[in-house]
């Protein structure tokens, strides 16, 4: 989407490429996952997009965060919460960052590993921890399964082994996969969450917390379902699978859902060439590309909606970026077309962007800076 914040401001012509938030836009997401998920904490993942005026705004709203790094904890920490607020919830973790955010106050952290458990006993004694369980990543366009989280049977044996650890087995957590369309998505893993705190409860470890990661998608080419749908949804599950002993702590961790439809990234044509005379399709290379944020293009697994300033007639194209690279390629086989005098010199507004673009930008590859953010 975009805004009238937005146009205004892309009508003034900066140098490309950068990319613009609209920062109501991120308030109104934050508002419609309240509303959607009442009873949970919502830890905002800050690796979606870092900019510090969202951080603020977001705590000023009364997120807490899911941080990866102690890079990002101390980005939390300058939009003005306190330690009590984050969540280390990367299951791979330094034994020295783990003391680092144990130093500034960090409580909850998770794992999905016994080296994980041991390294947390260590460096972060008293510490409250949840364990991660594996999921399918089945209806996710940008799957995060295989590599985070363990077996239900294991995660039940860590959290009890906790216990006797000197650090607080406070709950499960597991994310469904990112641009989640399937509202249903979460009720599996709920279903073995809850088997878990039974188990635990059996072996007199008493579980608080059900972290029910991300995964709301954001609007792309295709239409989504409400957040509220997802909200019913997951309140579906949890009394189907808790009964009346939902856990008195829930989190919800969004990162795309918070920021993806606030951002648009402007961009310039830099070349529209064809590869035979005989060819209709048209290759269009822009200023960005994969190495430059579009890395979720990979697979042309994420498809943005891409606009033109010129009306008029279209054609079918591919669309490149500028590096020296032959991956650097977005979209080949989906089906995008932009106008037929379309030129270099010629601005297009890369939409839906405010999520993991950023973040994805490589330092320089071929000299080409990452992209600057505005946020407005
Ligand atoms: C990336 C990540 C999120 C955010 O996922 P979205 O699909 O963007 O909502 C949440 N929790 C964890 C642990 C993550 O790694």
């Amino acid at each position: 989407m975009t805004t009238k914040k937005i146009q205004k401001f892309i009508a003034e012509r900066r140098p490309t490429p950068y990319l613009v938030v609209d920062l109501d836009v991120v308030a109104d997401n934050y508002r419609k996952l309240a509303s959607a998920v009442p009873q949970a904490g919502i830890y905002y993942a800050v690796k979606a997009n870092p900019a510090p005026e969202i951080l603020s705004l977001l705590a000023k709203m009364g997120a807490s965060f899911d941080t990866a790094s102690v890079a990002e904890i101390d980005m939390a920490l300058a939009a003005g919460v306190d330690g009590g607020r984050i969540s280390f919830g990367n299951t791979i973790k330094k034994a020295s960052d783990i003391a680092a955010a144990h130093a500034r106050g960090v409580k909850l952290y998770a794992f999905d590993s016994e080296a994980e458990l041991d390294k947390l006993a260590k460096a972060a004694p008293g510490a409250k921890v949840f364990c991660r369980i594996l999921t399918s990543g089945e209806g996710a366009d940008w799957p995060l399964s295989r590599k985070f989280g363990c077996e239900v049977e294991m995660a039940r044996d860590l959290l009890i082994a906790a216990a006797k650890r000197g650090v607080l087995p406070h709950g499960v957590s597991f994310h469904v996969g990112s641009q989640m369309k399937d509202t249903n998505a979460w009720d599996a893993a709920v279903a073995q969450a809850a088997w878990i705190f039974r188990e635990c409860e059996a072996a007199g470890v008493q579980l608080s917390m059900l972290n029910i990661g991300g995964g709301f998608p954001t609007r792309y080419r295709k239409d989504i379902p409400a957040m509220q749908s997802y909200g019913e949804a997951i309140h579906a599950s949890l009394a189907r699978h808790f009964g009346n002993r939902i856990p008195s702590e829930i989190i919800v961790e969004p990162g795309r859902q918070m920021v993806g439809n606030a951002g648009v990234i402007d961009t310039e044509v830099v070349l529209v060439s064809k590869k035979s005379s005989k060819e209709s399709r048209r290759w269009v290379y822009l200023d960005i590309g994969k190495f430059g944020g579009l890395a979720e293009t990979m697979d042309e697994a994420i498809q943005y909606p891409i606009v033109a300033a010129k009306k008029g007639p279209v054609g079918r194209v591919v669309i490149a970026g500028p590096t020296c690279d032959s991956a650097d390629v977005m979209y080949e086989k989906a089906d995008y077309r932009l106008p037929l005098d379309l030129e270099a010199g010629d601005r297009l507004e890369i939409r839906a962007t405010g999520a993991y673009t950023t973040t994805y930008a490589s330092v320089a590859f071929n000299g080409f800076e990452p992209i600057k953010t505005y946020c407005i």
